[in-house]
């Protein structure tokens, strides 16, 4: 049986082994989950996002500042102006010049209205009178009094829904820098619609654009993020919450939030100072980092398997390397005695020499009387400690160079060399009366107990195991004759 220190160390080396080996691959997989989570962060911060920012930016560009510069043109045109500042006259006058802008510039429709007479013109004549208090005009006052020089308003109210038109709205001004009027063309935005739908459909992103203060002015034809449709507050979407609270309006830059179910996002925020827009691209975080994580919990369950392998292999081979170690042994556990093993070597050695010398060697066998009987009444432990004091009483009894070893169970054997018949007897005799003579102990218990032991000296011819033959044959008789005394096989001699 292993010791209890040997079972406490191994038990502490596996557990060391399953810490070192748990933190190293704890460690590593989390390294390598982070840092392929951070690429694929990289990747769609620094990369994904901007490169569809900058694709939609030019598209807008192409179909929105453009004709901001023609508004512009329009608003300046001298001959617009004088026309309006000369009363008016000849309505095709005014709509053969808002045709021509309209088919030499490719926008949606050209328009002017009088501050004079309130007239709507555009490009197939008058359409109509502006009134105030009407909600389909309130644009015209809204330009009347505004400070900037024009405005884009994205008409959502239109007969024709599915053609979304945004209106650049521009403040005619006469020479005197009065306001006589508005003008400006109208344009279908479908091209950014689509591109915009394009976008979202082939990269799970949502593209919309907000005003500076977070107002939703166009999203895709199935609405931007959240929900949110143009004309609403980025505030009014609840998943937005937590985005919103860091960052009440839009800012230029990459943002990172987490909408109310959880899910992260990435919200790439670049101005449109053209346009005074913002424009938003958004990006769930999905699959990529999904996988990534799938395979940090794969990398930890082959990880776990590894360690619970090795550390059986391990644990295998402690044990069978104690149990090995355990079997070199060379004393016995229990008297520290020599145990078999070894006697076996130093008793090969000793009847070579005594051999070879002709020198006289005499085996005892000894065996405890009724050892079972102690056990049986007295308990195993009692009759372990017996043996730990009968093996103390034989090593007293004994030479420095007599060969003692514990033979197994309560059987010991006892080889002395350079002794002669006579000598050896007496030495028998001596442990035979020194035990039955000794009150052993165990708890304050007296125990009392007998031995017998068998003789035998070395003949010529002899090998280890007839020696002990003859001695256990003595033994024998010593046990049949009434125990508690010494009977030899003596070549020539016999004694008892
Ligand atoms: P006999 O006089 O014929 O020798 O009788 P005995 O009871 O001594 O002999 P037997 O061989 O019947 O019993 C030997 C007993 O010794 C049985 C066994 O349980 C006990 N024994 C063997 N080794 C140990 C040990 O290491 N410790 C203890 N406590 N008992 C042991
Ligand atoms: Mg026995
Ligand atoms: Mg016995």
């Amino acid at each position: 049986m292993p010791s209890r220190s040997a079972l406490f160390s191994q038990r502490s080396l596996i557990l060391a082994l399953l810490i070192l080996l748990a933190c190293g691959f704890l460690a590593t997989s989390l390294l390598g989950y982070f840092a392929s989570r951070s690429a694929i962060r990289d990747g769609i911060i620094n990369t994904e996002l901007p490169l569809t920012s900058d694709t939609v930016y030019s598209e807008i560009q192409k179909d929105l500042i453009r004709p901001v510069l023609i508004s512009s043109m329009m608003a300046q045109d001298t001959f617009l102006r004088d026309w309006m500042l000369a009363g008016e006259q000849d309505t095709q006058r005014v709509t053969r010049y808002l045709n021509e802008v309209m088919d030499q510039q490719g926008t949606y429709t050209a328009f002017f209205v009088s501050e004079h007479s309130h007239t709507y013109y555009q490009a197939k004549g008058v359409l109509k009178q502006v009134k105030p208090g009407t909600w389909r005009d309130a644009w015209y006052y809204r330009v009347r009094d505004m400070q900037a020089p024009y405005e884009i308003n994205v008409d959502l109210d239109m007969a024709n829904q599915d053609k979304l038109t945004v209106f650049i709205n521009y403040r005619v001004l006469d020479y005197q820098q009065r306001f006589i009027g508005a003008t400006g063309v109208g344009l279908s935005v479908e091209s950014v619609v689509k591109l915009i739908d394009d976008y979202q459909r082939r990269y799970q992103r949502s593209v919309f654009f907000t005003d500076a203060n977070g107002k939703v002015l166009l999203t895709g034809a199935e609405g931007g993020p959240h929900g949110l449709r143009a004309g609403q507050q980025l505030a009014e979407s609840r998943e937005l919450e937590e985005l919103l609270a860091r960052m009440p309006t839009p800012g230029a830059g990459s943002h990172e939030y987490q909408d109310s179910e959880g899910h992260s996002h990435f919200l790439n925020v670049r101005q449109i100072p053209e346009l005074d827009w913002y424009l938003l691209v958004d990006k769930r975080e999905t699959g990529a980092l999904d996988r990534v994580r799938q395979s940090l919990y794969l990398n930890l369950a082959i990880c776990a398997m590894i360690t619970l392998v090795v550390l059986s292999l391990l644990h295998a081979m402690v044990k069978r390397h104690q149990e090995s170690i355990e079997s070199l042994a060379t004393l016995d556990s229990l008297t520290g005695l020599p145990n078999r093993r070894s006697f076996d070597l130093l008793a090969g050695q000793a009847l070579q020499a005594a051999q070879r010398d002709r020198a006289p060697l005499v085996a005892l066998l000894i065996d405890l009387d009724h050892f079972k009987v102690l056990n049986d009444t007295h308990g195993h432990l009692a009759g372990d400690e017996v043996l730990r004091q009968f093996a103390t009483v034989l090593q007293g009894s004994l030479r420095q160079s007599d060969i003692l070893c514990r033979w197994g169970g309560e059987e010991f054997i006892v080889l002395l060399r350079e002794a002669d018949d006579r000598g050896a007897f007496d030495v028998a005799e001596k442990i035979r009366r020194r035990t039955e003579q000794l009150t052993f102990s165990y708890n304050d218990q007296p125990l009392r107990l007998t031995t017998s032991i068998g003789l035998s000296n070395l003949q010529r011819d002899d090998t280890l195991h007839t020696l002990l033959t003859r001695a256990d044959h003595a033994l024998y008789r010593a046990k049949q004759g009434g125990r508690n005394r010494v009977c030899s096989e003596m070549h020539g001699s016999e004694h008892a």
